[in-house]
Protein backbone atom coordinates (compact mmCIF):
# COMPACT_ATOMS: atom_id res chain seq x y z
CA UNK A 1 0.00 0.00 0.00
CA UNK A 2 1.28 3.33 -1.09
CA UNK A 3 2.10 6.07 1.91
CA UNK A 4 0.97 9.66 1.52
CA UNK A 5 2.38 12.63 3.65
CA UNK A 6 -1.18 13.70 4.67
CA UNK A 7 -1.35 10.76 7.09
CA UNK A 8 1.27 8.66 8.67
CA UNK A 9 -1.07 5.87 7.80
CA UNK A 10 -0.94 3.84 4.73
CA UNK A 11 -3.45 4.73 2.50
CA UNK A 12 -5.62 3.46 -1.02
CA UNK A 13 -4.48 3.94 -4.53
CA UNK A 14 -7.36 5.82 -5.21
CA UNK A 15 -6.55 8.32 -2.10
CA UNK A 16 -3.43 9.10 -4.63
CA UNK A 17 -4.45 9.35 -7.51
CA UNK A 18 -7.45 12.26 -5.99
CA UNK A 19 -4.76 13.99 -5.07
CA UNK A 20 -3.07 13.84 -7.96
CA UNK A 21 -6.27 14.76 -9.86
CA UNK A 22 -6.75 17.63 -7.64
CA UNK A 23 -2.91 18.81 -8.77
CA UNK A 24 -3.24 18.49 -12.07
CA UNK A 25 -6.83 20.32 -11.88
CA UNK A 26 -4.79 23.20 -9.98
CA UNK A 27 -2.06 23.56 -12.20
CA UNK A 28 -4.11 24.57 -15.10
CA UNK A 29 -5.14 27.07 -13.66
CA UNK A 30 -1.46 27.99 -11.68
CA UNK A 31 0.35 31.84 -12.78
CA UNK A 32 3.55 31.72 -14.44
CA UNK A 33 4.17 34.94 -11.65
CA UNK A 34 2.29 34.25 -8.23
CA UNK A 35 1.67 37.47 -7.13
CA UNK A 36 -0.83 36.40 -4.38
CA UNK A 37 -0.93 32.97 -2.47
CA UNK A 38 -3.96 32.08 -0.77
CA UNK A 39 -2.83 29.58 1.84
CA UNK A 40 -5.73 27.08 3.13
CA UNK A 41 -5.24 24.20 5.31
CA UNK A 42 -7.02 21.64 3.11
CA UNK A 43 -8.82 20.97 0.49
CA UNK A 44 -12.77 20.19 0.90
CA UNK A 45 -13.62 16.17 1.17
CA UNK A 46 -16.01 16.04 -1.83
CA UNK A 47 -13.85 16.04 -5.45
CA UNK A 48 -16.76 18.67 -6.67
CA UNK A 49 -16.37 21.23 -4.60
CA UNK A 50 -12.70 21.64 -5.47
CA UNK A 51 -11.23 24.76 -5.87
CA UNK A 52 -9.94 24.21 -9.22
CA UNK A 53 -12.46 21.92 -10.50
CA UNK A 54 -14.55 24.17 -12.80
CA UNK A 55 -18.76 23.14 -11.76
CA UNK A 56 -20.35 22.56 -15.32
CA UNK A 57 -23.58 23.80 -13.30
CA UNK A 58 -23.23 25.89 -10.25
CA UNK A 59 -25.90 23.26 -8.22
CA UNK A 60 -22.49 20.92 -8.68
CA UNK A 61 -21.11 22.50 -6.05
CA UNK A 62 -22.44 22.67 -2.18
CA UNK A 63 -23.40 25.66 -0.71
CA UNK A 64 -20.30 26.70 1.16
CA UNK A 65 -18.07 25.44 -2.01
CA UNK A 66 -20.46 27.64 -3.94
CA UNK A 67 -19.79 30.71 -1.36
CA UNK A 68 -16.10 29.92 -0.97
CA UNK A 69 -14.96 30.23 -5.16
CA UNK A 70 -17.06 33.17 -5.00
CA UNK A 71 -15.67 34.73 -2.06
CA UNK A 72 -12.34 33.83 -3.62
CA UNK A 73 -12.85 35.18 -7.01
CA UNK A 74 -14.35 38.91 -5.29
CA UNK A 75 -10.60 38.79 -3.56
CA UNK A 76 -9.08 38.71 -6.79
CA UNK A 77 -10.93 41.85 -7.94
CA UNK A 78 -13.52 39.90 -9.54
CA UNK A 79 -16.78 42.09 -9.71
CA UNK A 80 -19.50 39.88 -7.53
CA UNK A 81 -22.28 41.30 -9.94
CA UNK A 82 -20.10 39.68 -13.13
CA UNK A 83 -20.14 36.13 -11.33
CA UNK A 84 -23.54 35.27 -12.05
CA UNK A 85 -22.78 35.25 -16.14
CA UNK A 86 -19.26 34.20 -15.96
CA UNK A 87 -19.18 30.27 -15.99
CA UNK A 88 -16.49 28.81 -13.50
CA UNK A 89 -13.98 27.84 -16.03
CA UNK A 90 -13.69 31.66 -17.04
CA UNK A 91 -13.85 32.39 -13.26
CA UNK A 92 -10.48 30.49 -12.87
CA UNK A 93 -8.92 31.61 -16.16
CA UNK A 94 -9.29 35.21 -14.95
CA UNK A 95 -8.16 34.75 -11.14
CA UNK A 96 -4.89 33.11 -12.69
CA UNK A 97 -4.67 36.11 -15.14
CA UNK A 98 -4.57 38.10 -11.83
CA UNK A 99 -1.62 36.59 -10.57
CA UNK A 100 -3.95 34.87 -7.99
CA UNK A 101 -3.06 30.84 -6.91
CA UNK A 102 -4.54 28.98 -3.97
CA UNK A 103 -2.69 26.11 -2.24
CA UNK A 104 -3.36 24.26 1.08
CA UNK A 105 -0.78 22.90 3.11
CA UNK A 106 -2.29 19.53 3.42
CA UNK A 107 -2.88 18.63 0.06
CA UNK A 108 -5.59 15.90 1.00
CA UNK A 109 -9.07 16.16 2.59
CA UNK A 110 -9.35 15.93 6.58
CA UNK A 111 -12.05 15.91 8.14
CA UNK A 112 -10.56 15.13 11.49
CA UNK A 113 -9.75 18.49 13.45
CA UNK A 114 -7.22 16.97 15.49
CA UNK A 115 -5.43 15.04 12.48
CA UNK A 116 -6.03 18.30 10.31
CA UNK A 117 -3.73 20.18 13.39
CA UNK A 118 -1.31 17.51 13.57
CA UNK A 119 -0.68 17.33 9.70
CA UNK A 120 -0.36 21.19 9.51
CA UNK A 121 2.03 21.45 11.94
CA UNK A 122 4.42 18.08 10.77
CA UNK A 123 3.97 19.65 7.07
CA UNK A 124 4.60 23.35 8.14
CA UNK A 125 8.39 23.35 6.79
CA UNK A 126 7.65 20.99 3.56
CA UNK A 127 5.38 24.13 2.80
CA UNK A 128 8.43 26.59 3.61
CA UNK A 129 9.88 24.30 1.14
CA UNK A 130 7.33 25.02 -1.58
CA UNK A 131 7.39 28.37 -0.94
CA UNK A 132 10.87 29.10 -1.49
CA UNK A 133 11.52 27.21 -4.31
CA UNK A 134 8.29 26.67 -6.65
CA UNK A 135 5.49 29.42 -5.81
CA UNK A 136 8.00 32.34 -4.85
CA UNK A 137 4.82 34.27 -4.29
CA UNK A 138 4.94 38.30 -3.51
CA UNK A 139 1.81 37.93 -0.77
CA UNK A 140 0.96 35.24 1.39
CA UNK A 141 -3.01 35.50 2.39
CA UNK A 142 -3.78 32.16 4.80
CA UNK A 143 -7.26 31.63 4.70
CA UNK A 144 -9.41 29.45 7.80
CA UNK A 145 -8.65 28.84 11.51
CA UNK A 146 -6.52 26.21 10.88
CA UNK A 147 -3.70 28.22 8.72
CA UNK A 148 -3.50 30.25 12.23
CA UNK A 149 0.08 27.98 13.52
CA UNK A 150 1.17 28.35 10.54
CA UNK A 151 1.53 32.34 11.10
CA UNK A 152 4.15 32.54 13.79
CA UNK A 153 6.08 30.05 11.89
CA UNK A 154 6.22 31.44 8.69
CA UNK A 155 6.85 34.69 10.30
CA UNK A 156 10.32 33.41 12.11
CA UNK A 157 11.38 31.73 8.26
CA UNK A 158 11.51 35.25 7.00
CA UNK A 159 8.14 35.61 5.26
CA UNK A 160 6.75 38.03 8.00
CA UNK A 161 6.91 40.88 5.71
CA UNK A 162 4.89 39.22 2.89
CA UNK A 163 2.07 37.79 5.01
CA UNK A 164 -1.02 39.75 5.00
CA UNK A 165 -3.30 39.09 7.64
CA UNK A 166 -6.53 39.78 9.88
CA UNK A 167 -5.74 41.38 12.53
CA UNK A 168 -3.18 38.91 13.80
CA UNK A 169 -4.53 35.66 12.43
CA UNK A 170 -5.96 34.20 8.92
CA UNK A 171 -8.83 35.57 7.16
CA UNK A 172 -11.75 33.52 8.04
CA UNK A 173 -15.68 33.90 7.32
CA UNK A 174 -17.59 31.92 9.98
CA UNK A 175 -20.43 32.14 7.80
CA UNK A 176 -19.71 30.41 5.12
CA UNK A 177 -22.51 28.12 4.06
CA UNK A 178 -25.10 30.36 5.87
CA UNK A 179 -26.08 33.37 3.82
CA UNK A 180 -28.32 34.84 5.96
CA UNK A 181 -25.90 35.48 8.77
CA UNK A 182 -23.44 36.47 6.07
CA UNK A 183 -25.27 38.68 4.87
CA UNK A 184 -26.26 40.08 8.67
CA UNK A 185 -23.07 40.06 9.71
CA UNK A 186 -21.34 41.30 6.99
CA UNK A 187 -18.66 38.82 6.95
CA UNK A 188 -18.56 38.22 3.28
CA UNK A 189 -14.68 36.80 3.23
CA UNK A 190 -13.92 38.25 -0.71
CA UNK A 191 -14.51 42.10 -0.03
CA UNK A 192 -12.44 42.04 3.30
CA UNK A 193 -9.57 40.21 1.29
CA UNK A 194 -10.16 42.65 -1.85
CA UNK A 195 -9.53 45.85 0.77
CA UNK A 196 -6.62 44.05 2.63
CA UNK A 197 -4.71 42.65 -0.39
CA UNK A 198 -2.18 45.55 -2.38
CA UNK A 199 -3.29 46.34 -5.68
CA UNK A 200 -0.72 45.11 -8.76
CA UNK A 201 2.07 47.15 -9.75
ZN1 LIG B 1 -2.99 12.14 1.29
Amino acid sequence: MPKCDCSEAEVTEEHVHARITRLEQATKFRPVHIRVLLLDAAPPAAPGDDFYHPAISRSARSLPSRMYFDELAVASGIARDSLATMDEAAVLAEFQRRGFFLVHVVECPLDDAAALREAVNRLAPTLLRRLETSYKPKIVVPIGMATAELIPFLQMSGWGDRLILAKDGPFDDPFLGDPQNQAEFGTFLGDTLARSIPAAR
